[in-house]
């Protein structure tokens, strides 16, 4: 079910590219409540950037915990990605692209830089599905969807519907 705040695809606050966050206040803390909440709300979902409720703003959460039991809630406020491993395959879908999945080539690692809801910047190495979520989150702050990165739309973009998928076995996340 999908969460009627959710901006699906082709709206065209997902195109915009956000504006950087510079007041950390009580209202930043509740957009980024708010989206935790939907992102809950999701099957699957371990990942939300603000411009998926409508709100072109850069802020972005990352819960990779529902796969990764050792994993817990990030908040990123102007995320950037600093330095990056080699290029590895992933299959990924989308809240705001539901009834797809699809292949894509991400980067294996990333370090990125952040600033968490009390304006104090955090860097971290990410890894393995949180990396790729985090790629993903950022991404969304670009306006760059995950079918931007897609080779070939026609073979390595599935339907969730289909009953056979080639590697159907990474689809279920939702971001
Ligand atoms: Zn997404």
């Amino acid at each position: 079910m999908n969460s009627p705040e959710i901006r699906l695809f082709p709206d065209p606050v997902l195109r915009r590219k956000t504006e950087r966050v510079t007041v950390f206040d009580a209202a930043l803390e509740r957009l980024a409540g708010r989206m935790e909440a939907v992102m809950r709300s999701q099957r699957h979902g371990i990942g939300i950037a603000a411009p998926q409720i409508g709100v072109p703003r850069s802020l972005a959460l990352v819960d990779v915990s529902p796969r990764v039991p050792e994993a817990a809630l990030i908040v990123l406020v102007n995320p950037e990605i600093i330095a990056q491993g080699p290029h590895c395959p992933n299959r990924e879908g989308c809240m705001s692209l539901p009834d797809y999945t699809a292949d894509l080539t991400r980067f294996e690692w990333v370090k990125a830089r952040w600033q968490n809801l009390k304006g104090h910047w955090e860097e971290r190495r990410f890894t393995g599905i949180e990396a790729m979520c985090v790629q993903h989150e950022i991404d969304h702050l670009r306006g760059v969807l995950f079918l931007d990165r897609v080779t070939c739309l026609k073979t390595d973009m599935y339907s969730r519907t289909m009953k056979a998928r080639p590697r159907g076995r990474k689809g279920r996340q939702a971001l």
